[in-house]
């Protein structure tokens, strides 16, 4: 289901453009107000939901999941640390479903410039930033050289 943002309630944060993966929350520079610029490239992460302090953004419903007469709104509540999701059927009945937006605190995750960049060697590591120990794990099994394409070592 992807996203559509109510422009009347949308005040131009910038938070759904700055998380969104997809890089298509964007603010129509006309307005100052966030749109979905191309919902078919929606991930459907609902990150950009989790984020807007304005409940600004909802989703529209598939067909064979919410057909016409449907009603989707998702309601994020911040002192919770959920969302909660209310579907309406054309049929009058209602599913109400509430999910944690996070298991840690808010505030607790560190940003990436509260890093320091990365040296050469990390650059050519086959590690992801902060792996292993973000897994939580000692060690992960790494591709052997002779297994790179030609000049990728
Ligand atoms: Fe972007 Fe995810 Fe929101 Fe879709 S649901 S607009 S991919 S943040
Ligand atoms: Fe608008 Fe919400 Fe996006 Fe902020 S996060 S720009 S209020 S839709």
């Amino acid at each position: 289901m992807p996203t559509f943002v109510y422009m009347t309630s949308c005040d131009g944060c910038g938070y759904c453009v700055d998380i969104c993966p997809s890089d298509i929350m964007h603010i129509d520079p006309t307005y100052r107000r966030a749109f979905n610029v191309e919902p078919n490239m929606c991930w459907e992460c609902y990150s950009c939901v989790k984020a807007c302090p304005q409940q600004a953004i909802d989703c529209r419903g598939y067909a064979d999941f919410a057909p016409l007469g449907h009603s989707v709104r998702v309601l994020r509540e911040e002192e919770k640390a959920t969302v909660s999701w209310r579907i309406k059927f054309r049929d009058g009945r209602e599913k109400n479903f509430v999910s944690p937006i996070r298991t840690t605190p808010w505030g607790s995750i560190k940003g990436p410039s509260d890093y320091p960049p990365p040296d050469s060697a990390a650059m050519r590591s086959q590690a992801l930033a902060h792996e292993p120990e973000a897994l939580k794990v000692a060690t992960l099994p790494t591709l052997p050289s002779t297994r790179f394409k030609k000049g990728l070592v």
